[in-house]
């Protein structure tokens, strides 16, 4: 049986976010981290203003750091590792380098080295930081939001993360198919030495999440030593049914954590069941074009800025720059949609 402990949360002050980080905390199961070594990991998809809610907000991050340090662990570092991670990047634009400043932890790179390993499950080999092999235990810090091809992003979708730079996106074209792309986060997870998950759901994301959704209030911080546990509440508040989510039925399926069914699961406060928010904008299912085919991105030339980023995180390189337009070969699309997920202009849409 895991506990998940759901908090009410409504807003990112400073004293609000740390008294609910703590309740979370404390009533379900945190692990005892004393003498160890700790790695913090929020979600930055994308080094963006906060006010987007696309990176975990700085101040969850500063909460946890703070809870840690008080369990007193030998060390404790922050990090993550987004698409188009170039050696040497602060996330100062989410305020999440700024928060490790002022806190006194370290900020690491995940470039600074890697390893491979061959994952179980999905039995294949994956490069992953070597900053895994510094660490006791991760407490990893997912983000409340939608996510056009995996449906919602979570806890257990937050270990990509750990899959440094540019080593990610080809994964889209390894696992093309949404099924196989669980199996591999899954794999993950199993290489992770996950202690403890805390998701902010303060402010999540809804409609064409993970990078360019629309923030929505949701009011709640979920905690839980489960990451399974922890995506099974946030696909039941977007009001899905959990099992449809292709990395929870991955997960349960490979019997990844103690949740090996969904009533496996105690809530300690609010039961997400209670909380559903009928009208959120979820991603229902993969949207498909005419053909039956998942969708293909469409470009919108008034809205581009021609930043290029989407042509950097191409898996296929299926994207160009033509007469300062940005031109798809849709012969070599995978519909990962990494490029929507980059696009810092919403110069991107998944269309039917
Ligand atoms: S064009 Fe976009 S959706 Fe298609 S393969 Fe490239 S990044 Fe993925
Ligand atoms: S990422 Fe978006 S804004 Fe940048 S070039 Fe691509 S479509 Fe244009």
């Amino acid at each position: 049986m895991s506990k998940v402990s759901i908090i009410k949360c409504e807003n990112y002050e400073k004293n609000v976010v740390f008294e609910a980080l703590k309740k979370a905390c404390d009533s379900s199961d945190f692990p005892n981290i004393e003498g160890k070594s700790v790695l913090i990991k929020p979600n930055i998809l994308s080094d963006s203003n906060v006010d987007k809610a696309i990176t975990t907000n700085p101040e969850v991050l500063r909460s946890m750091i703070n809870y840690v340090k008080a369990k007193k662990p030998k060390s404790i570092i922050v990090g993550d590792s987004p698409a188009l991670h170039k050696s040497g990047m602060t996330p100062t634009n989410s305020g999440i380098y700024q928060v490790c400043e002022e806190e006194g932890v370290e900020w690491v790179n995940f470039l600074k080295g890697s390893f491979k390993v061959k994952l179980p499950i999905i039995n294949k080999k994956i490069t992953l930081t070597d900053t895994l092999n510094d660490i006791d235990v991760l407490i990893s810090l997912p983000k409340f939001k939608t996510h056009e091809l995996m449906i919602v992003t979570g806890a257990l979708k937050n270990q990509f993360g750990l899959v440094p730079g540019f080593h990610k996106s080809p994964q889209h074209v390894k696992y093309p198919n949404k099924d196989n792309f669980a199996k591999m986060i899954c794999g993950i997870h199993t290489q992770a030495k996950v202690g403890f998950a805390l998701m902010d759901a303060v402010i999540g994301m809804e409609g064409a999440g993970p990078g360019n959704g629309t923030p929505r209030q949701v009011g709640v911080l979920i905690a839980s030593n489960d990451l399974l546990a922890v995506d099974v509440a946030q696909a039941t508040i977007m009001g899905h049914s959990p099992l449809d989510i292709p990395i929870i039925k991955c997960a349960i399926l490979n019997q990844l954590t103690d949740t090996r069914k969904l009533d496996d699961i105690e809530y300690t406060d609010i039961n997400p069941n209670d909380m559903i928010i009928s009208d959120y904008k979820r991603i229902v299912k993969n949207k498909k074009s005419e053909n039956g085919q998942r969708a293909t991105p469409t470009f919108i030339p008034e809205k581009c800025i021609l930043c290029r980023k989407c042509v950097e995180v191409c898996p296929a390189s299926a994207l160009s720059v033509v007469d300062k337009k940005i031109e798809l070969d849709k012969s070599k699309c995978v519909m990962c949609y990494c490029c929507h997920e980059v696009c810092p202009a919403k110069a991107i849409e998944i269309r039917k």
